[in-house]
């Protein structure tokens, strides 16, 4: 069986414990790989490589680490079903998904940074006849960067490639539950001859390579993408040591739905919004809210719609909707939807495990759900599921409907369906979220701002906002 070493120093070497976690493949229940179960030792000779590169990595110019990272970003692009292949096999999304969004998006992320980065330049500010400011930008040193398993290479170069650009070197951990992609991140980086130690990747659980990597005294600053509770965590093992921290957590998104949209696309975008990737992206829709006098008719049709989804296995390219990540995710979803069973509440569509037949008979599949029944309060609606589930609520007036948007923990996105773009926009300003789209959804400019307000978010990514980020700041104020 193969096995998923760590990336040290340019090499793979197992994890000093010599000990494996097993990788499963979603659709199919069963192991394929074993993934180096890291800890804290692994941590330290992964640091002490970043160290030793550090010097070279930053004092080489902007456009010599560019064009690293655009030689990175091509040959991932050469190998673009291979990676696709490889991401679908892992998280168990539709091979379709994973060659649309996923692997593109991984190459985006580093040939963004690498064209976007050579206009971060210092600025003036010139006082006339006084004072002459002068702020200059410098790498942190060694950064850690954390990634989670539903979008697994695009969010770990999401973070990646910001990092280097700006001359930092990296600790980066994938999800134990999808190291695959990262660790042939790890084989290209070899390949182009990326200078050894500049990008180190260690794999293992969050409580032993995470947690090794935030406590560790010499790493600046952590990136990490993932839960609320690990970003809990998280915070408070850095507070003491000052250490630079960037927190992209949970949703609990609404999606707004006024009579005066566009109704074809709002379906067909909503469908996709709640239902994509299982429903296990951070930015899926999982509060709908109708406006009343259209609620009846957009209940047939959405649930017809969803009913429509091709469900299957995630290696054929129609497939639309593939398994749950994980054997403990999918226990966790089944249990929401048990909960909900015990509750008083119409169950419009799915609600069930699927069994498929042949190659996915012992895979983790749900059907998309969807519950109406529920008030804002109920824990379905608290809590993020991260999940194939929406549940339904109607409103009848502007002010309801932002309070009900805004009555959760979370504030990561939301939609707003109307073609009444003075109401939409209106209604966009008052609603407590990082990330709002009207009458779309996960369109992304990369120069753009990206991340959530309360519990699901500290700081942005994005553009400018993850250079500065990774980078310290100095000013230089001198007389004229
Ligand atoms: P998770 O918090 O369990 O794990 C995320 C990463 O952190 C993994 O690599 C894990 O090994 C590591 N980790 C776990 N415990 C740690 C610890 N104590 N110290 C250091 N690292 C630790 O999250 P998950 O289950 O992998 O991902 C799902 C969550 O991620 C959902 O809540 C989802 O909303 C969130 N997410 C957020 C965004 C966003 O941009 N806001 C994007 C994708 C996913």
């Amino acid at each position: 069986m193969e096995k998923i070493h760590n990336f040290i120093n340019g090499e793979f070497y197992p994890a000093k414990s010599n000990n494996y976690l097993d990788v499963f493949e979603p659709a199919t229940g069963k192991i394929y790989a074993k993934v180096s179960d890291s800890n804290y030792d692994d941590v330290v000779f992964a640091v002490n490589s970043a160290q030793n590169s550090f010097d070279h990595w930053s004092n080489l110019s902007i456009e010599k680490r560019s064009n690293y990272l655009i030689n990175i970003a091509n040959e991932i692009e050469n190998q673009i079903d291979e990676f696709s292949e490889y991401e679908a096999r892992d998280t168990g999304k539709p091979i379709s998904l994973a060659r649309s969004i996923d692997i593109p998006r991984a190459i985006s992320n580093f040939r963004f940074f690498a064209e976007f980065s050579l206009s971060f330049e210092s600025e003036y500010y010139l006082n006339s006849n006084t004072s002459k400011n002068r702020i200059i930008r410098y790498p942190l040193g060694v950064v850690g960067c954390i990634s989670p398993w539903n979008l697994p290479l695009y969010l770990f170069t999401w973070k990646i490639a910001p990092a280097l650009i700006v001359g930092n070197t990296v600790l980066a951990k994938p999800s134990e539950l999808t190291p695959y992609t990262a660790y042939k991140l790890g084989e290209i980086c070899k390949k182009i001859k990326l200078p050894a130690g500049v990008l180190n990747i260690i794999n293992g659980r969050g409580e032993t390579a995470g947690n090794g990597i935030v406590r560790h005294p010499s790493i600046k600053a952590i990136s990490f993408t993932g839960g609320t509770k690990t970003g809990k965590l998280i915070s408070a093992k850095c507070s003491s040591t000052f250490k630079k921290l960037s927190l992209e957590m949970g949703g609990k998104n609404p999606s707004i739905i006024f009579n005066d949209c566009n109704y074809e696309k709002m379906l067909e975008t909503l469908v996709r919004s709640s239902f994509s990737n299982q429903g296990q992206i951070c930015l899926c829709s999982s509060r709908l809210f109708i406006e009343e006098s259209m609620y009846d008719q957009f209940k047939i049709d959405f649930c017809k719609m969803v009913k429509n989804l091709k469900i299957g296995d995630p290696n054929n390219f129609d497939t639309q909707y593939g398994a749950i990540t994980s054997l403990q995710h999918y226990n966790k979803i089944i249990d929401y939807i048990s909960l909900a069973r015990k509750k008083s509440v119409n169950l419009l569509s799915g609600g069930s495990s699927i069994i498929l037949d042949g190659r996915c008979k012992g895979g983790w599949f749900i059907e998309p759900t969807i519950i109406e029944g529920l008030s804002n309060i109920d824990k379905i609606n608290r809590e993020e599921i991260f999940g194939p589930i929406v549940t339904l609520q109607k409103f009848s007036n502007e002010q309801e409907v932002i309070n009900l948007a805004n009555e959760t923990d979370y504030g990561l996105s939301a939609t707003i369906w109307s073609k009444d773009k003075v109401k939409a926009n209106r209604i966009a300003d008052q609603i407590d979220a990082g990330i709002i789209w009207i009458n779309s959804w996960l369109i992304r400019d990369l120069r753009t701002p990206f991340g959530g307000m309360k519990e699901s978010g500290l700081g942005r990514e994005g553009g400018e906002y993850a250079l500065q980020f990774f980078t310290e700041t100095k000013n230089i104020c001198s007389l004229q």
